[in-house]
């Protein structure tokens, strides 16, 4: 097993999770098996009880585990299933050594971050590694060189790098080269600072991945070659470009993941991507281009929502169909700010994610309510589902105050309630219903014939509602139909009106499992139908 580490400098949010995916679509593109790791210093166990508004989407793996939106890459790229031992965290790391010292398995030694909690991470590495076959372990470094809180997981590399034998263990240091606007030129201190910082930690990178407006140049590459102490074509050139699903073959033009194996002493075998750039390409010049409305509450942050944005663009390229999104902030709806009508004016069809608490609610609510009433293709994803039933309640079923015990303690109609097994839960982290779970399909359905007519299927959940048992046999006598539960056949998982273009909602994030040459059934027929509107 070999191991690439990866790390961050001068500052955070360059990419270096699109990088770690990049270089793992490649490897497993030349037949190797990859295991993406990513440390998060962070002293939270995981990303679940994180604010989506501060932090980004929460993403959640099959096995249940809520971490951070990186792991959805490394599963949209590398089409491996993350599981919780892909993302250690500094709350995980801390709390195994804890525990270890409650139960006196130290036997009398002070414990202390050298060895104890660096050994912990390297056997946590290796462990996950052996455990996913891996012939390359690719780890990323969350957080930037200098930073208090991946420091240990930088020693703990180092130490790695020590253990193991010549060529085991890549360093990869992505870094900045900003272009002064003045001058027009690309600047390398930041990156030899940077650099010595990490070496001033015991660690001399092999790579050096420059992020930058435009192509590193030679003089650059030079400069970056001389001060940082690596070979000259070592110095890989990684500059913006219009989608992630891009940057594996920008890497490719510097031979970067051919150079990688020669280090680690791996025969370079051939790669198959034709495929991956046929749908790039597709993404990059669609055929066509509609409009497609998110409506939510934390709208500023597009990060929050990165899940579906990627299952549109997967979902897109499939259908040669360009999305522009447009944001619907449904607080200003509530406050006469804005109407529904002309929020949706031009939009081909609605989504509806996921969601907690009341803000935007009810003008959630009246655009469901507007998509159904006029045709407008419509996709709930787990609030928008029981939001979708709220609407449907009250507006076809006659139930005026029918609600969420989410939203409102006790409305008249609870059709959206808790879930037994929710009752008495304390705590909030990781206790919600939570990860892969099948979907029974409904023989006939119109989401049955979306998912080619199987009659079990697997989505990833996150929630703690669901619809009250006791409202569907009236629900589903006005119209509104459940097409799949869970497997007792108590837990309501899709719904769909049979007599609209497109009005199918889910308990589920199907987001979760869109991957570009995979993309999400629910999300291509979506876009499918909305095209025609
Ligand atoms: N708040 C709802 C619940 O807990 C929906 C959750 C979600 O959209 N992820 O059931």
């Amino acid at each position: 097993m070999k191991y690439v580490i990866i790390t961050g400098g001068v500052l955070s949010g360059l990419g270096k999770g699109i990088v770690v995916s990049s270089l793992g679509k490649l490897l497993d593109s030349r037949g190797y098996s990859v295991c993406p790791v990513k440390f998060d210093g962070y002293l939270n166990v995981d990303a679940g009880t994180m604010n989506p508004f501060r932090h980004g989407e929460v993403f959640v793996l099959d096995d249940g585990t809520e971490c951070d939106m990186d792991l959805g890459n490394y599963e949209r790229f590398t089409g491996n299933t993350m599981e919780y031992a892909n993302n250690p965290t500094g709350g995980k790391i801390f709390g195994k050594v804890i525990d270890k010292e409650r139960e006196g398995k130290y036997l009398g030694k002070d414990v202390q971050f050298i060895p104890h909690v660096t050994g912990e991470i390297k056997d946590w590495v290796e462990d996950i590694g052996e455990k996913q076959n891996a012939e390359v372990v690719i780890i990323e470094v969350g957080g930037t060189v200098g930073d208090i809180e991946n420091s240990y997981f930088i020693e703990a590399m180092r130490e790695l790098h020590q253990d193991k034998e010549e060529g085991e263990v890549l360093f990869v240091h992505v870094t900045l080269v900003p272009i002064l606007d003045v001058v027009g030129e690309q600047k390398t201190k930041p990156t030899q600072r940077s650099t010595e910082r990490l070496l001033g930690m015991g660690v001399q990178p092999d790579f050096v991945v420059g992020r930058c407006e435009e192509g590193l140049n030679k003089k650059v590459k030079e400069k970056i070659s001389l001060f940082c102490n690596v070979p000259v074509d070592h110095v890989i050139s990684d500059p913006d470009c219009e989608s992630i699903y891009k940057v594996p073959f920008l890497l490719e033009e510097e031979n970067f993941s051919k150079k990688v194996l020669e280090e680690l002493g791996l025969p370079n075998r051939p790669k198959s991507m034709e495929r991956w750039k046929g749908l790039v390409d597709n993404m990059l010049n669609p055929e066509e281009k509609i409009k497609i409305a998110i409506t939510g509450k934390y709208t500023e942050l597009k990060d929050s929502y990165v899940s579906i944005i990627e299952s549109l663009e997967h979902a897109g390229a499939h259908l040669d169909l360009g999305v522009e999104l447009a944001w619907v902030e449904t607080t200003r709806i509530e406050q006469g700010e804005t109407t529904v009508e002309e929020e949706l004016e031009d939009v081909k069809g609605v989504i509806v994610p996921g969601g907690f608490g009341s803000r935007g609610t009810e003008g959630k609510i009246d655009c469901i309510q507007h998509c159904r009433e006029n045709d407008i293709p419509f996709l709930g994803l787990c609030y928008g589902f029981q939001m979708a039933v709220v609407e449907y309640a009250r507006n076809v079923c006659g139930m005026e105050n029918a609600h969420s015990t989410e939203i409102r303690d006790e409305p008249e109609h609870n059709v959206i309630d808790i879930l037994p097994e929710q009752e008495g839960v304390k705590g909030l982290g990781g206790t919600m219903r939570l990860g892969g779970q099948d979907i029974y399909l409904k023989d006939g359905t119109y989401v049955q014939s979306i998912y080619n007519g199987k009659n079990k299927v697997r989505e990833r959940f996150r929630h703690r509602y669901e619809v009250n048992p006791k409202y569907i046999e009236e629900i589903e006598k006005n119209g509104l139909f459940f097409s799949g539960t869970d497997k007792s056949g108590k837990i309501m998982q899709f719904l769909e009106i049979q007599d609209h273009p497109y009005f199918v909602a889910t308990q589920a994030h199907p987001e979760f499992r869109s991957k570009l040459e995979e993309p999400a059934p629910v999300f291509k027929e979506f876009l499918k139908k909305a095209v025609k509107q």
